[in-house]
């Protein structure tokens, strides 16, 4: 983090290392808040082509997505809406992951429950869902509630 008068701002320095510029004296909560809206509008401009691939992949639409901070999932959906909604800290994993959820989510308006059913559709779709099944499944060691 580099204090700086002016406009906040977040560069990505050789695709690895975040720089967030804030104001001499910011608060740790607004900086917070700064570094998430990054994150949002990360996550937000990678979603409508991945979505526009997998429902004609699939053969479903969703009829409205968002991005939320969620505590115990990764995304949710909501079947009889078609709603699908994504956690902001898929924002920070590899876009491998984002993909996965989003074409879980999507399955669940072809199967509701993660029966044989589903995991077939997955394996048909995404063969390879299980490693980033295990990079998520990471994560939720540190918090035991984690599904989707
Ligand atoms: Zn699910």
């Amino acid at each position: 983090m580099i204090e700086r008068r002016g406009c906040h701002e977040i560069v990505l320095k050789n695709n690895s290392t975040l720089q967030l510029f804030v104001n001499p004296g910011t608060s740790t909560q607004n900086r917070t808040l700064v570094l998430n809206e990054w994150y949002r509008d990360q996550l937000k401009a990678q979603i409508p082509d991945l979505l526009n691939h997998w429902q004609s992949a699939i053969g479903k639409q969703a009829a409205d997505w968002g991005i939320t901070k969620m505590k115990t999932r990764w995304g949710s959906c909501n079947i009889a809406q078609h709603r699908i909604w994504l956690n902001l800290e898929l924002a920070k994993k590899p876009i491998e992951c984002l993909e996965y959820v989003l074409v879980h989510e999507l399955v669940h308006l072809l199967e509701r429950h993660h029966n044989d059913r589903f995991k077939a559709y997955m394996d048909k779709y995404l063969p390879q869902w299980q490693r980033c099944h295990d990079i998520l499944k990471r994560e939720s060691l540190r918090n035991e509630n984690w599904v989707y």
